[in-house]
Formats: structure tokens, C-alpha cells, sequence
């Protein structure tokens, strides 16, 4: 059973009147589903109460309808109405005894209004602060609009109460929420009592919460987070001025939530930031108040979550991300099953699901968002169907994701991978600069499987299709994988480009399998998302003096969903790669490329020893048609289905991978669903005009 060092992750702890179950406590994190998809979002809380956690808060819950961030989609208490689909989602964190927290977000100078179309209103008057430089400034709240805010505050307490909350946690960190724009001098330029000095600059979260005390006070807490740092030098609200902050406010709210800088500072990715990384900035803090703190720090190992209970640094384990990887983590702990944990690989591929609006995805955990949308759960699989056993061909992502899950519903497994070692592309992918992390994917899956007498692996065989006729398992699984072209087709050409034969052209599956070109080194990244930096990274380190050209205006551009891309920037600027934006390349010789700008065509030569292709991939899918052109002999060889997923399919991100793996195995055998949509989903109700 439990390890008695983590006992102490287990004491239940108050915050002001109401108590917490144990330490485990998941701060708001968006999942791009919010108030479009409410359901689907409440049901993904619920699954986390049934994995353990102590207290589980909403997303950001925009609290009145004079500050949004569309298009962002997050959560809406603006009127009555949006009490019931709140109270749904409270029901749900409430159902193992957690506590139930609610985010409330005026979001001041960060909300653009391009939905309410209202004018938005900021301590002082600025350009709106988004990632996406929307051409609109928001006004000064007068002395006045002060007062109403304070009402508007504590109509949202109220509301949150009627939805059944039991913390409320006031957004001022990220410089997201409007109690960080009064507290920075950066956002905050007034020259009346609410501008100043630290005091005047505390007034307003000092007035919200004295409200909101006299209001909910007696039933729920009140929690206040803020960042450590604002990370935007001397005018921000540093590490030193939050420290002055906290002391001069020592009682002021029933729980500090210390997070960190910006969101790219908070939820800095695995290839940038180890575990506990803001573990410095936070020490020392708990002296100066006596209301417990909560902090973050992508943690996922219990002896680094015990160490800092038992340090005294913090009360509360933050996880978001964590949470979102093994909903069942707390569960996990307390059962003494930790080699049981799925850590975070600290990809930021969920944050991709707000950053494009769409739904989150996890890499480690291809159920999240889909708990209600297709009754998946973490822990849980659909029984099995009519058939006893499958063929697994391939143990990347995909593959292993796929057999993990077809052993916990009931079927035999046997995997088959060509290479001697398991993993496929994570496995090469692991040994690059920055990306070790990722190799959870496999670690995991590799471990688990290992406990299975219902699966064997076969390392070193590569199959053809006369061999998967003559093994006669009853389901194949393709999932072979896919190989980076050579030939530069991607975006910028649909059809291969001109290449002197005798150039040398890499493909990032070259430099994985140990060729490292020196020299100048041209980097073509037409691909957009890690590799081409990775690969900057890896030559650099290696002497070469590398050039990544890029048709895009940033380089690695999809990262700036993962919150990464001016990290990934300044690291290669700092390496000596040499950057060049909105350039194409359109012929590849054996001393040079030629470049096109991309607005205008005019070209021009860059020195190239070699080139490394970041384009596109083309999907392993050989075996798959062998075996569809054999169809007619499936009967005889006892095969019911075969069927292609993952890259080999279409190529993407890994977190696609083992999405499509979990999906192959929930299916197999299902009924025919025919032209039904293959997921639930919610519309909006219409008025009745
Ligand atoms: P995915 O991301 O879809 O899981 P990967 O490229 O990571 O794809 O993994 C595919 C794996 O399949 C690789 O490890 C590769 O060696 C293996 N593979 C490809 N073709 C065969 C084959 N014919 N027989 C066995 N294994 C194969
Ligand atoms: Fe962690 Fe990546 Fe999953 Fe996000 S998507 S929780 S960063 S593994």
C-alpha cells in the first residue's frame, strides 16, 4: 500500500472555511472545449475527482461580460443563465469529495472584447496585451467603474455559490487578470489611491476580497493567484516586490496560488524547463504569511511533491498539466502504484487545444476531452468483442498505445517491430536536444506491457505480408510508421523540387540514424513545428554553421501553440544559427541553395555544404496495400481485419499517434455506426426568437 513518506500528501488541509481532502490540488487549466463543449469539460473534472485530487478548479471563468477573450474559449458567468452548466461541472469535481473551485477572470488589459464588442476597461489606458496584437486599447477605469467592478466581483461570488462552488480563485497571474494589472507598475500608471506605492497598488484586491468575505466568505475560500514573477525587469511586479506584497498582506486571502511570470514562463515546456523549476523563487515564502500556498512546477514525481511539503515550501501540490497526463495520479500514490503514474512529458500539446480553439489533446493520456464526448475513460476500457486476438505491426506511439489498450480489454497482443529496440519515432526522437522527456511515451507503455502475460513483443521483425498470412491472427494493426521526403515536398512545393544529384540532402531520419553533416549546413523547414530547431540545435552543438530558412515569419512557427516558439528563438539565436524568415528555397546544388522571399520571389544564394530537409512525411503504408491486395485470401488465413493507423496513415504530431492507437483499440469489434457522427457533442439551445 502507501509508502509512508507520501503520508503526508494525504493530511487534509483547510482553506478558510472549508477543508481539502488531501494536497493534491489541480489548478485551473483551459482544455479549448469551455463554454462550447460544457460537458465534455465537466465530465473531465469528474474523472479527476475519481483519480484522487483534493480540490479541482474550472478554466479561467470570464466573470462579467465587460472583459473577454475571444476567440479563446474558456468559461462565461456573465448572467443567471450560466449557472447551470457551471453547476454541472461542480456536481462533478464534488463527487469523490473534492473541493470544487471556480476561476473568476476579468481579464483588463488582456481581454480584447472582440465578441461583447464593450470597450475594455484597464487601471490605466494601453494597447491590449494578447498574443495576437489586436489594434485595440482599453480605457482607464474611472473612480466610479472601480465601485462597479467591485460589485460586478461580488454578483460572480454569489453566482459561484449558487453553482455550487466551494473556493473561488481571484486570476491575477500570467498577465492575464485585472488584480495583477493593478499590482504591476507596468499596467498600473495611476496617480490616485489605486496607483503608486505597493499599498495604493494592493487597494483594489484588498477591497474585492474584504467584499467578497462580507458576501460568501462564511462557506467558501478565497484564493488569490498571482505570479512570483512578472518576468518584464525592474517595472514589473518582481519576486522581491511579490515577497512585499505577501507580507504587508499576510491574511488577506485563505490560500496563496503562486504561479509564474507569463503562461510561457508557468507552463515552460520539458526541452526548456526541468520539474519544480520555480522551486526558487517560491522558497521562503510561507514565512512570510500563515494561509497556506499552493504552487506548480510540472510535478510528477511524489518524493519531489513530499520533499516540498516537508521543506515547507509549499501546502498544496499544483498540477495542471500532471492532471491532464494521469487524471489518477493521487489515487495512484495512495496505492502505492507509482510505476502506475503516466507523467506529463511536458509536450504542451495540450495547450494547443486553447491556442487554436479547438479541444485539447494529451499525448500521454488520449482520453482527455474525450471522458464524455466518446466515454472514454483513463483507467477503463470497453469490454472485449467478438474476436480473441490482434497483430500489432510497428511499436511507436501508435503501435504500443494500441496494444496497451487491446490487453485491457481482453485480447491477446502480439507486437511486431522491425528494429531491435521498441518505440519507433519516440524512440529516436528522445535522443535529441531537449526532447529526453518525450521518452516517457515509451517508458510507460514498455513497462506496462511488461506486466502482461496477454502480450508478447517481438523486437528485430520485420514483416512482410506473406508472413502476417501465415501467422493467422484474426485483426492486423498496421502502425508502421512514417519516413521524412527527401525531396522537398511539403507546403511551399507540392511537387519535388530541382536537386543536383550530387548535392547532400539529409532528412531529419538521417540525422537520427547518426549522420550529422558539418560545414555550412542549410536547415529548409518547411515542416514548422519542432524539428527544424531541434535539428538547429543538434548541428550547432556539433560545429556546424547552420542557416535555417524558413518560409514562415517565425521560426518553428506551431510553436507558439505549445508556448515555446520565442524560447526556441532565442536559443538558436543564441547557438549563432543564423535565421531567415519568409524565405523559400527553390533549387538545392552541390555548394548552395537558392532562396526565394516569399512576397516577393526575388532570389538569392546561401553557402550550403549540405542541406537538412524539414518538409514532410510520407506514411509507411507498403505492408497495409500488400495486405489489401490479398483481401480474397484474408478468409483462409483466419484474418477478420486489418486496418492502418497513426503515421503510416497520416502523418503528425505523436499525441495524434497515440490518439489513433487508443481509437483502433476502443473500436475493434464495434457495431457499425454508419454515417453517425462518431462522438457526442452539444449545440447551443435556440432562443425562442
Ligand atoms: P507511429 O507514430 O504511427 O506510432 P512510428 O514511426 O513511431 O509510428 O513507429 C512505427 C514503427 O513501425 C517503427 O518502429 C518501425 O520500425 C516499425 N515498422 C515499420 N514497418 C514495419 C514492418 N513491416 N514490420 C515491423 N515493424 C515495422
Ligand atoms: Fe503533459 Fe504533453 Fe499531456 Fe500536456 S499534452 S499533459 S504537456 S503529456
Amino acid at each position: 500500500m502507501r509508502d509512508p513518506n507520501y503520508d503526508i500528501l494525504f493530511e487534509p488541509m483547510q482553506i478558510g472555511p472549508v477543508t481539502a481532502k488531501n494536497r493534491f490540488y489541480q489548478v485551473p487549466h483551459c482544455n479549448g472545449g469551455g463554454y462550447r463543449d460544457p460537458s465534455a469539460a465537466a465530465e473531465m473534472r469528474g474523472i479527476k475527482a475519481e483519480g484522487g485530487w483534493g480540490v479541482i478548479f474550472t478554466e479561467q471563468c470570464e466573470m462579467h461580460h465587460t472583459s473577454e477573450i475571444t476567440p479563446f474559449i474558456e468559461l462565461r458567468l456573465w448572467e443567471d443563465k450560466d449557472i447551470p452548466q457551471l453547476r454541472r461541472m461542480s456536481e462533478k469535481m464534488k463527487e469523490h469529495g473534492a473541493l470544487a473551485g471556480i476561476q473568476l477572470a476579468y481579464s483588463g488589459i488582456n481581454g480584447p472584447n472582440l465578441y461583447t464588442k464593450e470597450v475594455p476597461l484597464a487601471p490605466s489606458a494601453l494597447p491590449i496585451r494578447t498574443f495576437t496584437n489586436d489594434p485595440v486599447q482599453a480605457r482607464a477605469l474611472s473612480r466610479t467603474e472601480i465601485k462597479d467592478l467591485r460589485r460586478w466581483f461580488v454578483n460572480a461570488a454569489k453566482r459561484s455559490r449558487k453553482a455550487g462552488f466551494d473556493l473561488i480563485c481571484l486570476y491575477g497571474a500570467h498577465g492575464f487578470g485585472i488584480f495583477q494589472h493593478f499590482l504591476s507598475r507596468a499596467t498600473n500608471q495611476r496617480s490616485d489611491e489605486y496607483g503608486g506605492s505597493l499599498e495604493n497598488r494592493s487597494r483594489f484586491v484588498n477591497e474585492v476580497i474584504a467584499d467578497m468575505r462580507d458576501t460568501v466568505g462564511d462557506t467558501m475560500g478565497i484564493t488569490l493567484r498571482v505570479s512570483l514573477d512578472e518576468t518584464i525587469g525592474d517595472l514589473g511586479f518582481s519576486n522581491a516586490e511579490v515577497r512585499d506584497f505577501i507580507e504587508m498582506n499576510k491574511d488577506l486571502p485563505d490560500l496563496w496560488d503562486l504561479a509564474q511570470g507569463t503562461w510561457e514562463d508557468c507552463s515552460g515546456p520539458s526541452r526548456f524547463k526541468e520539474e519544480a523549476a520555480q522551486e526558487q523563487l517560491v522558497r521562503g515564502i510561507h514565512e512570510l504569511t500563515d494561509k497556506p500556498i499552493v504552487g506548480v512546477g510540472r510535478f510528477t514525481s511524489p518524493d519531489v511533491m513530499a520533499r516540498m511539503v516537508k521543506s515547507g515550501t509549499l501546502d498544496f501540490i499544483g498540477c495542471a498539466r500532471p492532471s491532464i497526463a494521469d487524471p489518477f495520479l493521487p489515487k495512484k500514490v495512495e496505492e502505492g502504484r507509482i510505476e502506475d503514474i503516466r507523467e506529463c512529458i511536458g509536450c504542451n500539446i495540450c495547450i494547443t487545444g486553447d491556442m487554436t480553439m479547438s479541444i485539447s489533446r494529451c499525448t500521454q493520456n488520449p482520453t482527455f476531452m474525450e471522458e464524455w464526448r466518446k466515454g472514454w475513460h483513463p483507467e477503463k476500457m470497453n469490454a472485449k468483442g467478438d474476436s480473441d486476438n490482434v497483430l500489432v505491426i510497428g511499436s511507436g506511439p501508435a503501435g504500443l498505445e494500441a496494444a496497451w489498450a487491446l490487453c485491457r480489454r481482453g485480447y491477446n497482443v502480439a507486437v511486431a517491430e522491425a528494429r531491435d529496440v521498441i518505440g519507433g519515432r519516440v524512440t529516436r526522437e528522445r535522443t535529441l536536444p531537449g526532447l529526453s522527456a518525450w521518452g516517457r511515451v515509451v517508458d510507460y507503455r514498455d513497462y506496462q506491457l511488461s506486466q502482461r502475460p496477454d502480450v508478447e513483443i517481438y523486437r528485430a521483425s520485420p514483416l512482410t505480408a506473406e508472413d502476417v498470412m501465415e501467422f493467422g491472427f484474426q485483426n492486423v494493426a498496421i502502425a508502421t510508421g512514417a519516413t521524412w521526403r527527401r525531396d522537398g515536398v511539403s507546403r511551399q512545393h507540392v511537387v519535388p523540387m530541382p536537386i543536383d544529384a550530387k548535392a547532400k540532402v539529409y532528412t531529419p531520419d538521417d540525422l537520427m540514424d547518426g549522420t550529422v553533416p558539418g560545414g555550412n549546413v542549410v536547415i529548409y523547414d518547411d515542416d514548422h513545428y519542432y524539428m527544424g530547431g531541434v535539428l538547429a540545435e543538434l548541428l550547432a552543438k556539433q560545429g556546424a554553421k547552420v542557416t535555417l530558412i524558413t518560409p514562415s515569419a517565425f521560426v518553428s512557427d506551431w510553436t507558439n501553440n505549445t508556448l515555446e516558439q520565442a524560447t526556441i528563438h532565442a536559443r538558436l539565436d543564441e547557438m549563432g544559427v543564423d535565421i531567415v524568415l519568409n524565405r523559400g528555397v527553390t533549387e538545392i546544388h552541390t555548394d548552395h541553395v537558392v532562396s526565394n522571399c516569399v512576397y516577393t520571389g526575388k532570389t538569392r544564394a546561401y553557402e550550403a555544404d549540405a542541406v537538412v530537409m524539414v518538409a514532410s512525411r510520407t506514411g509507411n503504408d507498403g505492408l497495409y496495400h500488400d495486405l489489401m491486395a490479398r483481401q480474397d485470401d484474408w478468409a483462409d488465413a483466419g484474418i477478420r481485419s486489418v486496418k492502418l493507423f497513426g503515421d503510416a496513415e497520416a502523418a503528425g504530431p505523436i499525441a495524434w499517434a497515440t490518439y489513433a492507437g487508443h481509437r483502433y483499440a476502443r473500436e475493434l469489434d464495434g457495431d457499425d455506426i454508419g454515417d453517425d457522427l462518431p462522438f457526442r457533442r452539444e449545440i447551443t439551445e435556440l432562443a425562442t426568437e
